[in-house]
């Protein structure tokens, strides 16, 4: 079966599954446009591309049996199915190309276990509501999207890369991060297959096209209360130079250093208070027992403390830094100024402060400067890049893009909606193999896996040894 759907048909098929299955939660109102959605408009490409797409309908399960139903049917039909969490996602990931049914996983939200350094929910959860509960024992996860709150770990897991915690931990897919997937085929029988490490990690940021995720077991960071601060400083060196020496400082617990080079801080209103017209900001979480030594390398770098709140006052505000860093930073500088767009990158360790020198002073106040500190994959300290782009014509985007891989900077394109156009890079069969075994008739969130359309050559390849295959468990 290819990737094309006649859309009359799917239409039908949907109205006798949602009329088949009246048990199950189905929406088939207006909010079905609100449900086809995610953040895809930050780009101005992809608006351009996946603006009206929409689902026939969604449906919002509780429990196995119900998601296994659903599925089922769909399955039986011929229906594509779209996966969705809470549908932040920022690029069309969960917009669905040929309609079809969103299967919403937010109501599959069971906390299954915690033991020490390692948690399993269900892949609905919320990233605030597992921390809520795990928090009690002394654990939370260790890094969540700065859209914790209402973003699902299934969510993260199939669209996302990191976050807030990333600095200790790096991206959700360096070993160790991700422990085991329960997952379920796409079939009219739906089979379960428990995936350990490293086969977990096969379906992880794929948008959801060659599995359902049912449930996630993760490693866990010991929970702090964690100190919220702002330090600016008046020239952008010291301030990168601070966010370098703080997220790589081994004697200070933390969980978030972000680097706003100016003009950026004066795009964030609400913060005015705790902010310097015209400087540069890091935004940072230490843990509170920790304050003594930011404050000692802030003093170093001759930078100035405007806020700071404790774990305590954080929560009776509900206001966190954290909303203001990741791509929250993008969300509210758009808010403030229609021509902004943004690129996401990875500079290379090591020489990661001397790339971003490098490309400010090249790209001056064409590129704002927005840096997170993490470790690698492998490990070791970098930042990766939520770049602002005053935006002019795609050509020029893709020019600034170049001009940053010219400078050894990888790119995570944020313009593009096929799996292997982004962060993945090119084909990799492995993940067209996963498909092939949880979704062989390619109805998982169709139209976004290049790779698919290449299985039978890369299937050809393998069984002359040309590629070699990871071998995955029977069902
Ligand atoms: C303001 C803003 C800030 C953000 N900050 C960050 C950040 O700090 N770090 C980061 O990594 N991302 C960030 N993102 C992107 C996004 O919020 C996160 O990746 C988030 O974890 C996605 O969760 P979700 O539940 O909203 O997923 P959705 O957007 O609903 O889905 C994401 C993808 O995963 C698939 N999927 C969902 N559930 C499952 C499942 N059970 N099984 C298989 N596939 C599934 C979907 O089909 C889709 O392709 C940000 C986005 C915005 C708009």
């Amino acid at each position: 079966m290819n990737n094309t759907f006649d859309s009359s048909v799917v239409a039908r098929c949907t109205a006798q599954i949602v009329a088949d299955l009246p048990a199950l939660e189905w929406i088939t109102d207006a909010r079905v446009d609100r449900l086809s959605q995610d953040f895809y408009w930050f780009s101005p490409v992809l608006k351009r591309e996946l603006t009206g797409l929409r689902a026939h309908a969604v449906v919002r399960p509780k429990t196995e049996a119900e998601i296994a139903a659903a599925v089922g049917a769909c399955a039986s039909a011929g229906v594509p199915i779209t996966l969705r969490g809470s549908g932040t996602g920022n690029y069309g990931q969960c917009i669905p190309l040929h309609g079809g049914v969103i299967l919403d996983m937010s109501a599959y939200n069971q906390m299954l276990w915690v033991k020490p350094g390692v948690g399993r929910a269900q892949a609905g959860i919320r990233m605030g509501e597992f921390d809520r509960l795990s928090q009690p024992d002394g654990w939370e996860l260790r890094c969540v999207p700065s859209t914790f709150r209402s973003a699902t770990l299934g969510g993260l897991y199939g669209g996302g890369f990191g976050g807030i915690g990333s600095v200790n931990h790096g991206p959700l897919a360096a070993t160790g991060n991700v422990l085991g997937v329960r997952a379920m085929s796409i079939e009219p029988v739906p089979r379960v297959l428990e995936l350990r490490a490293p086969e977990a990690l096969l379906l992880h940021h794929v948008y959801g096209t060659n599995g359902l995720v049912l449930e996630l077991e993760v490693g866990l960071a010991p929970a702090h209360p964690w100190l919220e601060a702002v330090v600016c400083f008046e020239a952008f060196d010291a301030a990168i130079e601070f966010a370098d020496a703080l997220a790589a400082a081994p004697g200070i617990v933390k969980k978030c250093v972000t680097l706003l080079a100016a003009p950026i801080p004066d795009l964030l209103p609400q913060l005015a208070t705790s902010l310097r017209p015209g400087q540069h900001a890091v935004f940072v979480l230490v843990a509170e027992f920790c304050e003594p030594g930011l404050v000692q390398l802030a003093g170093e770098f001759v930078g100035s403390i405007t806020h700071r709140q404790t774990a305590a006052e954080v929560a009776q505000s509900k206001r966190t830094l954290v909303e203001f860093t990741w791509n929250h930073t993008t969300l509210h500088a758009m808010k403030i100024d229609k021509s902004l767009t943004y690129i996401q990158s990875g500079f290379a360790a090591g020489p990661h402060v001397s790339q971003a020198k490098a490309l400010r002073k090249m790209l001056g106040d064409e590129v704002l400067v927005h840096l997170e500190f993490i470790r690698s994959k492998e490990g070791a300290p970098t930042c990766s890049g939520l770049q602002l782009v005053r935006y002019t014509s795609e050509t020029r985007l893709n020019e600034i893009m170049q001009i940053h891989r010219d400078h050894g900077v990888f790119i995570a394109n944020p313009h593009v909606f096929h799996v292997e156009d982004g962060k993945q890079g090119e084909v990799n069969p492995d993940v067209v193999a996963t498909k092939q075994r949880f979704d062989p008739a390619g109805l998982l969130n169709p139209g976004k896996l290049r790779g698919w359309d290449q299985r039978e050559a890369l299937a050809a390849r393998a069984a002359s040894g040309d590629v070699s295959l990871r071998t995955l468990p029977k069902f």
